[in-house]
C-alpha cells in the first residue's frame, strides 16, 4: 500500500546515527519518519556500554552543543564517569562514561518519543524508491511505500551481516537481530561502491562467577564528571566501580592453539577489522613479545549481573573462548552468558559522499554511521546529526551546513572520510585534528551552539543557558583583567607559598592565572567573588592560560581559510603543472579537490606541491 502521509525526511535505522539524524531533522522542523527493525532496540549499544573516551567525547560534546541526545542520555544512564588524560593539557582531556545499557536506551527512547515532528515506525526497509537519479521514498518488508523528499540510511552492521563464532557462521545484523539482506542486495544494484568490513565483541560474563578480590578496583572520579553542557551529576544514577585484570602466558597459549579454527586466521573473514579495537587473537599475533594484556572488567548495568570484559573481543570457537576466559585471574570459575563473535558487513566508500553526507550519485539519499566505514557510537551519532540537518535542509529548501576542520571534530571526521576514504573502520582520535587546542571538548558549545541556534536545532532552554554562560565567561575574564594585586599586599602574602618567584610588581588576576604555578582557584577569590559555575571557571582559566597558543592556531586557521577560499576548477590541468610528481598528479586527478585546502589534505601532498598549484593557478588568471 501507499502510506497516505508524505514525509520530508525518512531515516532508516534506529541506532546511534539514526536516532540523532531523526531528532536533528525533526528539530529543524522537517516532518520526519524513523523507520527501524524494532522499536525496542532504539539506541541499543551493540558492543561496549560506554560513551566517550579520547577523541570520542569531543564528538559527543559537539552533538550536545547542537542539542543532540547522546550526552543527555549518557548523563541519565552513566554508572561511572572519568576524565581521561586529566593531567595532560585541555586539548586531549576526555570524558568517558560507563553506561547502564537499559537506562541509556530508555533515555534515548524517551527523547525520541517526546520530539515534535517525529514519528516512529517498526518494520524493515527492504527497498528504496529511486526515480531517475533521485530517491523518493522507502518500501518496507510488507510492501508499505513511504514517500519522502529525502532519505537517510543508517543501517549499521546490518547490511549483508554475517556473524562468525569459530568456523561457524550465520546471517545476522548483530547477536539477536536479523540482518538486512534484501536492502543490501538492492543497494548493490545502485551506483554505489560497496565493500566489506568486520568488527567483533567479547564474550559476556556473569559477575556472580567472578572473584573481584584479586582484581584492581577502578572507581569513577570525584566530583563526578558530567557529559552534557546542560546536565548535572544529579541526573546520574547510582555509580559503581570497574575492575582491571590481565591475560597471561597461559591465555596466549590457549589462543594460539585455537588459531587453526579462527575465522580470521583461516581466511573465512575477508573484511578488515578495527585497528584500535583489535580482537585478542589479533593482539597476541601483532604484539607477540607482550606476555600480558589488560582487561577492563565493566558492569553492563545496575540491574544485571552481566559484565563486559573489555580487551578480549574474539571470534574464536566457544570452547577456546571459555578456556581463555577461565585462564584469566579472577575469571577461573567464570560463566559466559553470551559468546563473543565477529560480524562482517557491507559499507560504502565514503568518497562517494558530499560534505553534507548526501550521496554523489543519488540525489536526496544521505548515508550516516557505520555504513560509511566508521566504528563507534560517537562517530555514528555525529554523522547522523549532520545528515539529519542536511536532509531536512534540502527537504525544506534551506541552505546546507557542515562544520569546517577548524570548527569541529565532526568537520575533521567527515573531511577525512570524504577526502581519503577508508579501508579499515575509522575511529576518532585527537591526533586527527590539526587545530586541537581550539577543538577542545570543554568549548564545543562555544564553537557550535550559536551556529546550531541559527540552523534552528538548538532549543530555547539550551540557548538561554548558553547565553548566560557565555556572558558570565566574558564578565569574569574582564574582572580578572581589571583587578590588580599589589606586591607585599595581604593578597600577595596569601599567594607567597605557591609562587616560584616573588611578585616584584603589581599583577592583574588574569596575569596571575597565566602563571604555570597558579590556577583559577588560587587566584580568583583573592579580591572579589569567583565564578560559581565550574564550567565558567574552567573556560576562563583555559582561555587565559593558553591564550598565546590559541592565538597562534587562529593565525594558522586564517591562513588555511585563504586556501579554503581558493577554488580549483574541475577542469584544472594537473598534467600541465611543472614540478609536480606523477604520483601527486594521479592523486589529484582521482580526487578532483574543489579547493586548495582540500588538495592539501590529500595523502602525500606537500607544502611545496601546494605552492606549485598556487603558482599555476595565478598564471591561468
Ligand atoms: P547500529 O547501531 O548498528 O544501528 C543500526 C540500526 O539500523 C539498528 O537499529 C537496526 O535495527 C536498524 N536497521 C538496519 N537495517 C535496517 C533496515 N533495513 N530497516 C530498518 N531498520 C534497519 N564500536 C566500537 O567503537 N568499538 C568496537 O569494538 C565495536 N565493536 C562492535 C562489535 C559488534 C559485534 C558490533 C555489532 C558493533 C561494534 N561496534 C564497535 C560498533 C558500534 O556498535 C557501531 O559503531 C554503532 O552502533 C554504529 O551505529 P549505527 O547507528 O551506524 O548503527
Amino acid at each position: 500500500m501507499d502510506y497516505p502521509d508524505h514525509f520530508d525526511v525518512i531515516v532508516i535505522g534506529g541506532g546511534h546515527a539514526g536516532t540523532e539524524a531523526a531528532l536533528a531533522s525533526a528539530r529543524m522542523g522537517a516532518h520526519t519518519l524513523l523507520l527501524t527493525h524494532n522499536i525496542e532496540t532504539l539506541g541499543q549499544m551493540s558492543c561496549n556500554p560506554a560513551i566517550g573516551g579520547i577523541g570520542k567525547s569531543h564528538l559527543v560534546k559537539e552533538i550536545d552543543a547542537l542539542d543532540g541526545a547522546m550526552a543527555r542520555a549518557t548523563d541519565r544512564g552513566g554508572i561511572q564517569f572519568r576524565i581521561l588524560n586529566a593531567r595532560k593539557g585541555p586539548a586531549v582531556r576526555a570524558t568517558r562514561a560507563q553506561a547502564d545499557r537499559i537506562l541509556y536506551k530508555a533515555a534515548i527512547r524517551d527523547i525520541l518519543e517526546n520530539q515534535p515532528n517525529l514519528q516512529l515506525f517498526q518494520q524493515a526497509a527492504d527497498d528504496l524508491i529511486v526515480e531517475g537519479e533521485r530517491v523518493r521514498g522507502v518500501i518496507t518488508q510488507s510492501g508499505i511505500r513511504f514517500r519522502a523528499k529525502t532519505v537517510i540510511l543508517t543501517a549499521g552492521t546490518f547490511l549483508g551481516g554475517v556473524i562468525h563464532i569459530g568456523l561457524d557462521h550465520y546471517s545476522g545484523g548483530r547477536a539477536g537481530d536479523p540482518p538486512s539482506i534484501r536492502l543490501a542486495e538492492r543497494l548493490r544494484e545502485l551506483p554505489l561502491q560497496v565493500e566489506r568490513l568486520k568488527t567483533g565483541t567479547p564474550p559476556r560474563i556473569d559477575a556472580r562467577s567472578v572473584d573481584f578480590s584479586v582484581m584492581q578496583t577502578q572507581p569513577g572520579d570525584t566530583p563526578t564528571p558530567v557529559m552534557s553542557f546542560i546536565g548535572s551529576a544529579a541526573d546520574h544514577p547510582r555509580q559503581v566501580n570497574c575492575f582491571i585484570t590481565h591475560t597471561n602466558a597461559q591465555s596466549h597459549e590457549i589462543i594460539r592453539e585455537g588459531l587453526d579454527r579462527s575465522p580470521m586466521y583461516t581466511g573465512v573473514i575477508e573484511g578488515v577489522g578495527p585497528r584500535y579495537c583489535p580482537s585478542i587473537e589479533d593482539k597476541i599475533h601483532r604484539f607477540a613479545d607482550k606476555d600480558q594484556h589488560q582487561v577492563f572488567v565493566e558492569p553492563e548495568g545496575l540491574t544485571t549481573h552481566e559484565l563486559y570484559p573489555n580487551g578480549i573481543s574474539t571470534s574464536l570457537p566457544f570452547d577456546i573462548q571459555l578456556a581463555l576466559v577461565r585462564s584469566i585471574r579472577g575469571f577461573e570459575q567464570a560463566h559466559i552468558t553470551r559468546p563473543g563473535y565477529a560480524i562482517e558487513y557491507d559499507y560504502f566508500n565514503p568518497q562517494g559522499l558530499k560534505h553534507t553526507l548526501e550521496t554523489k550519485t543519488i540525489a536526496g539519499l544521505f548515508f550516516a554511521g557505520q555504513i560509511n566505514g566508521t566504528t563507534g557510537y560517537e562517530e555514528a551519532g555525529a554523522q547522523g546529526l549532520l545528515a539529519g540537518i542536511n536532509a531536512a535542509a534540502q527537504a525544506l529548501e534551506k541552505d546546507s551546513w557542515y562544520p569546517r576542520r577548524d570548527e569541529a571534530y565532526i568537520g575533521v571526521m567527515v573531511d577525512d572520510l570524504i577526502t581519503h576514504g577508508t579501508s579499515e573502520p575509522y575511529r576518532m582520535f585527537t591526533s586527527r585534528a590539526e587545530y586541537r587546542l581550539i577543538l577542545r571538548e570543554d568549548n564545543a558549545d562555544l564553537r557550535l551552539t550559536e551556529q546550531g541556534r541559527k540552523l534552528g536545532i538548538v532549543g530555547d532552554e539550551r540557548w538561554a543557558r548558553f547565553c548566560a554562560k557565555r556572558e558570565a565567561i566574558e564578565r569574569e575574564t574582564q574582572r580578572l583583567r581589571e583587578t590588580w594585586i599589589q606586591p607585599r599586599s595581604d593578597e600577595a602574602e596569601q599567594l607567597a607559598d605557591k609562587l616560584t618567584s616573588p611578585m616584584a610588581r603589581e599583577y592583574s588576576l588574569a596575569d596571575l592565572v597565566k602563571r604555570p604555578e597558579l590556577n583559577y582557584a588560587d587566584v580568583a577569590g583573592l579580591k572579589g567573588e569567583p565564578a560559581e559555575d565550574s564550567q565558567v571557571a574552567e573556560q576562563v582559566e583555559i582561555q587565559l592560560k593558553y591564550s598565546g597558543y590559541i592565538d597562534r592556531q587562529k593565525d594558522e586557521i586564517a591562513q588555511m581559510q585563504r586556501q579554503e577560499n581558493t577554488p580549483l576548477p574541475a577542469d584544472f590541468d594537473y598534467d600541465g603543472v611543472g614540478g609536480l610528481s606523477n604520483e601527486l598528479k594521479a592523486k589529484l586527478k582521482q580526487h578532483l579537490p574543489e579547493t586548495l585546502a582540500q588538495a592539501s589534505r590529500i595523502q602525500g601532498m606537500t607544502p611545496a606541491a601546494i605552492s606549485l598549484l598556487l603558482v599555476y593557478l595565478k598564471k591561468r588568471q
